[in-house]
């Protein structure tokens, strides 16, 4: 016992993926397809159990970290300056995130020749218009917003009493120390629940694995791999570069601090069931100071998702490549214009922004038959794509993180260059 837990986090979570891709893999190998889902449909129970557990913190901890971390900012104004950075950066990252997913579906041309003819075609529900969706974030009442898990809701409401509790200075005082450490015990909720990490990440690497195996993944090989490069390369150079180059940290130990989010991200392929893991490796491996972790993050994983920006604009070209569409310029710029705008709307959960991906091909009007067959043809792989570009959405999110507490003054560098993980 002593043993294991003596092991650090993150590799016995590393062990636990890598188990898992294997399990998967000789179970699918060694039976029938109906005999292999059924084990490992019985397998992935403790992955659901680990998905639900962190999820079930999801909304206390976006409430009370936010409403904490105003707090801590001690001024309302540097809500201000720390919204603005945030804000720009996460533009900034998105757009060359467009520019990566663009150039890897000019060259993996990942289209070409696919056949979508035996596609089930699938059509995806009325999105809502843009205007209401805007004011659907003053929540009417913000306890309905708490209780629907409605999360930009419940994030404006935060940010509006974070503000207040400042304004009432001394009055204000105990009911901020109240959210302060509320949130801090919601945090160690997230110690507790991660012990469980290592057994739910095998658990659903073990179902994705066994059920999508190395035939799906090689069935749309060039789209996969566009998607996994073209995100590599945004994580090892956006980031990475900002971190390295502009932030003049040291990039292996950003990598390393976020190696537990990385892999629950993976395996959980949501973006907003990650947060906790996220809020916590922020805070104790990269040195972040509550304030901003508490508020860059949760608005992170909710707008800011290059992974979803790089993969629609590859779909986009897919899609053109496979049906024959012409592109013009103004096509290029108006699809990635448009998956920045999609990325910010869609919600942190699996499979998100393959629903909205009629609005990016709206751009060069794709028939509603060609965009139903399209999404019909990715959704059985989408889960291998999925991973990885919420993999980048989390990363993206502490990249942006450590470079506004950087430039606040909230960055904790000791912290982040010690040997991170517990
Ligand atoms: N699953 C992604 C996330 O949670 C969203 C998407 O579907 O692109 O970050």
């Amino acid at each position: 016992m002593a043993w294991w837990f003596g092991i650090k986090l993150w590799k016995r979570v590393f062990l636990g993926l890598i188990l898992g891709v294997a399990f998967g893999l000789a179970v699918s190998q060694s039976m029938d397809a109906a005999a292999a889902e059924s084990l490992l449909s019985k397998v992935k129970v403790i992955g659901d159990i680990f998905i639900r557990l962190i999820r079930m913190i999801v909304v206390p901890l976006v409430f009370f970290t936010l409403v904490a971390g105003i707090y801590a900012m001690g001024d309302p104004k540097k809500l201000g300056t720390i919204g603005i950075k945030a804000f720009l950066l996460y533009l900034f990252t998105t757009f060359f995130a467009n520019l990566i997913g663009l150039s890897m579906g000019t060259l993996f041309r990942p289209g070409e020749g696919v056949d979508l003819g035996g596609a089930e075609p699938r059509q995806m529900g009325e999105a809502q218009p843009i205007g209401e969706r805007l004011m659907a974030i003053i929540p009417e009442n913000p306890f309905m917003a708490l209780v629907e898990g409605d999360i930009l809701a419940v994030i404006f409401f935060a940010l509006l009493l974070g503000v207040g509790l400042l304004m009432a200075r001394e009055a204000g005082q105990a009911a901020g120390r109240f959210f302060e450490a509320t949130a801090e015990g919601i945090l160690k909720m997230t110690h507790i629940i991660m012990e469980l990490a290592p057994f739910g990440v095998f658990g659903l690497i073990a179902y994705v694995a066994g059920t999508q195996g190395v035939a799906t993944f090689t069935a749309i090989l060039s789209l996969t791999l566009a998607v996994y490069l073209g995100c590599a390369v945004h994580m090892l150079v956006v980031y990475g570069g900002l971190v390295r180059l502009i932030l003049r940290l040291p990039f292996v130990d950003y990598f390393r601090g976020i190696l537990d989010p990385m892999m629950v991200a993976y395996s959980t392929s949501s973006s907003s069931a990650t947060l906790p893991v996220t809020i916590r490796a922020a805070t104790e491996n990269l040195g972040i100071k509550k304030s901003v972790a508490g508020s860059v993050l949760p608005l992170g994983a909710t707008i800011n998702m290059d992974g979803t920006s790089l993969y629609l604009g590859i779909v986009a070209l897919f899609t053109a490549q496979a049906f024959g569409y012409t592109l013009e310029p103004q096509h290029y710029f108006l699809i990635a214009l448009t998956c920045a705008l999609v990325s910010i709307g869609t919600a942190g959960v699996p499979s998100a922004s393959l629903f909205l991906l009629s609005i990016v091909l709206d751009v060069f009007e794709v028939t509603p038959e060609h965009t139903a067959l399209v999404i019909g043809f990715i959704f059985p792989f989408d889960r291998l794509l999925d991973m990885m570009r919420t993999v980048t959405n989390v990363t993206g999110d502490t990249a942006v993180a450590t470079a506004v507490a950087k430039w606040e003054g909230e960055l904790d560098e000791e912290v982040f260059r010690q040997k991170p993980l517990s």
